[in-house]
């Protein structure tokens, strides 16, 4: 069986066992987990050198229960039919999970994207939009991509323009992609939403004293020893935004090999380092190790894969010494992995909770988009007017001068970035405390619980449109 089947296995096994602890009918249930339609295509892309290479590629739409589906779009050498479905399924989920109102989708275009100059890639990504177009696989109430592995916000804007072109709706055509540049109608905190939604969800699951208890940990992220797997977009922010908090970022794993320091590395230095170099070898301090999976198995307390699906199998589940895993990249998890690791007493946060901050914030790129207005633009100024009276009424009131660092932070209106990156807070934090009480309640593990979750949302929106009376 390949890699990738094995994830699309995994996903549907990780599905049953949460169906199992529902009441749904069994051809509902069905409903649910299977795939709408797959949109599988093979183009040809004219090379600088004038050879031709013939391009796979893939964008599934899990399912229609809300519109528009969405998901982002990867570009690796390891794209399939069934990771792109498997990936779509839990684009559904996920949505579910954070109540953001859409249906699962993904894209995947089979390419190591080192192996294709600047304009080739603009080529692959303006020919793979407009076959998505022509088969009414890509609208902003149809089906909306986003950033995933390999593509970023420049690959965005090139969607965002071929759409451009093609469409006969251009007041709405931003909304037909999210991650785009701000300057493109992107909204400001999408780049590192999901590495901020994932400290998020490790925050609020650390600052419970008993479950912490129970691992042999304290509360808080407060000297927590981290190893983080691919310092990409995911695995960048999130362990950034750890080691603010106070977490020690003790191992760094890249494609080629580990960093380690155990009393902790400068996530940002490196991510400079790697910026300029082209990789994290030759960092001027911890030392290199290899092989880089070797890194998963170092002692620490929190482990972050933030790569690819499959990294933590039943090969080496029984090596791990994390106490807590942070499933930041989709996927990172076996279900046979996931059985050891519970054994041990590991805590798991999934995957399809955890790294839900991007979508969460291409919901509100969305909106901004459909609104045609920047979150906060009408209301900044009023809000801050307004807090600077009751700011002064106290000073007024009580005789006493207030700082000035508490006039300008408390008297000052919401900018886009505060307005999103509270909606993110908000968003993570809720969902966290509603699938850790269905976890309670039905005494499972937080994966089988936010599939619980997913599950009963779909399953009431199917039930309400009378689909399945
Ligand atoms: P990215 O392309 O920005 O970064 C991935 C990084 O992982 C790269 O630096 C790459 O070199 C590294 N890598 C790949 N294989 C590795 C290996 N075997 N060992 C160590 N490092 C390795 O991708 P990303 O957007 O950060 O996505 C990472 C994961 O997060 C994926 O599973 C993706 O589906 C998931 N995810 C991404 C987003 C998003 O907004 N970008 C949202 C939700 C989930």
């Amino acid at each position: 069986m390949s890699h990738t089947a094995d994830f699309l296995g995994d996903v549907n096994r990780s599905f049953m066992k949460a169906a199992r602890l529902t009441n749904h009918p069994k051809g509902l249930l069905e409903q649910i987990r299977m795939c709408n339609s797959v949109y599988a295509m093979e183009f040809p892309l004219v090379r600088d050198d004038g050879s031709i290479h013939v391009v796979q590629a893939f964008r599934a739409e899990h399912s229609h229960h809300k519109q528009p589906a969405k998901g982002g779009i990867r570009y690796a050498p390891t794209v399939s039919r069934d990771e792109v479905v498997a990936l779509a399924s839990l684009m559904s989920y996920k949505c579910a999970v954070v109540d953001v109102p859409f249906s699962g989708a993904k894209g995947g275009v089979k390419i190591d994207r080192k192996q294709f100059s600047p304009s080739e890639l603009e080529r692959i990504t303006r020919r793979y939009t407009f076959e998505l177009v022509r088969k009414n696989f890509m609208g902003p109430g149809v089906d909306v991509p986003a950033p995933d592995y390999g593509t970023g916000a420049q690959e965005m804007a090139w969607i965002f323009d071929t759409y451009n072109q093609l469409s006969d709706n251009p007041l709405d055509a931003a909304a037909c992609v999210t991650g785009k540049p701000v300057g493109h109608g992107g909204v400001h905190g999408r780049r590192e939403a999901t590495g901020r939604g994932v400290f998020f969800g490790i925050r609020e699951a650390c600052s419970d004293k008993k479950a912490m208890k129970a691992l042999g940990l304290e509360a808080g992220l407060e000297g927590k020893r981290v190893v983080v797997q691919g310092l990409g977009n995911v695995g960048f922010h999130a362990a950034y935004y750890l080691q603010g908090a106070g977490a020690l970022i003790v191992g760094i794993a890249e494609m080629n090999g580990a960093l380690v320091k155990e009393d902790g590395l400068n996530v940002r230095e490196v991510g400079a380092w790697r910026q300029e170099h082209g990789a994290i070898e030759g960092f001027p301090e911890g030392r290199m190790t290899q092989p880089s999976e070797k890194a998963l198995e170092l002692d620490c307390d929190i482990l972050l894969p933030a790569a690819l699906e499959g990294q933590i199998s039943g090969e080496n589940a029984g090596r791990i010494k994390a106490r807590i895993i942070a499933e930041a990249a989709n996927g990172p998890t076996t279900s046979e992995a996931d059985e050891i690791l519970r054994k041990r007493n590991v805590l798991l946060l999934p995957d399809l909770y955890l790294n839900a901050g991007g979508v969460t914030v291409s919901y509100f790129e969305w909106l901004r988009n459909l609104s045609h207005v920047r979150f906060g633009r009408m209301s900044k100024r009023f809000e801050s007017n307004t807090q600077q009276k009751m700011l002064s009424a106290i000073e007024t009131a009580t005789g006493k001068a207030l700082s000035p660092e508490v006039l300008t932070t408390i008297g000052k209106g919401a900018d886009e970035i505060d307005i999103v990156n509270s909606g993110l807070e908000e968003t993570m934090v809720f969902a966290y405390n509603e699938i850790y009480d269905i976890s309670k309640r039905l005494k499972t593990d937080l994966r089988t619980a936010a599939f619980v979750s997913a599950i009963n949302k779909i399953a009431v929106l199917y039930n309400q449109m009378g689909i399945f009376p």
